[in-house]
C-alpha cells in the first residue's frame, strides 16, 4: 500500500490538480485526459479491484458515486459525463486503487479510454 501511488496523492505526497475532497474521495484532474475534460474520483480507502472490495468498501463508493451529481456545477458536468472503472489488464488497469473515471466536456462518440 505504501508505494500505491493514489495513496500518495491522498496523502499529499504527490501533488495533484485538486478539485474536490470530502472524507471519503478525491476528486483529481487527470494527468493525460483522454476526453475533452476526464477527472478521477478515488475512494480514500485502499482496494486493488473492484474484485477484492469488502461490503464496507462497496458502502463507501455507493456514497462517493452518489455525490457525482451534486459536484455537477464545480465539475462541468452540465452536459453529461460518462463514469469508467477499469478492472485488469485487459481493460488496462494501470493503477491498482479503485478509482472511477469521469469522462466529460464532449459527445462521447468513442467506444475506449
Ligand atoms: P487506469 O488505467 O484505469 O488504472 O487509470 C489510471 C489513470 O491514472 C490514467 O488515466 C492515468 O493517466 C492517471 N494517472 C496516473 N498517474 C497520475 C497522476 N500522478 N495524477 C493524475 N492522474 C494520474
Ligand atoms: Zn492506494
Amino acid at each position: 500500500m505504501n508505494d500505491c501511488i493514489f495513496c500518495k496523492i491522498i496523502k499529499g505526497e504527490i501533488p495533484s490538480a485538486k478539485m474536490y475532497e470530502d472524507e471519503r474521495m478525491i476528486i483529481i484532474k487527470d494527468i493525460e485526459p483522454k476526453a475533452a475534460r476526464h477527472f478521477l474520483m478515488i475512494p480514500k480507502r485502499h482496494y486493488k479491484l473492484l474484485s477484492e472490495m469488502t461490503e464496507q468498501d462497496a458502502a463507501d463508493l455507493a456514497v462517493c458515486l452518489k455525490k457525482i451529481p451534486q459536484l455537477t456545477e464545480l465539475l462541468g458536468l452540465e452536459g453529461g459525463y460518462r463514469l469508467v472503472i477499469n478492472q485488469g489488464d485487459d481493460a488496462g488497469q494501470t493503477v491498482f486503487h479503485l478509482h472511477v473515471h469521469i469522462l466529460t466536456g464532449q459527445k462521447m462518440d468513442f467506444p475506449h479510454l
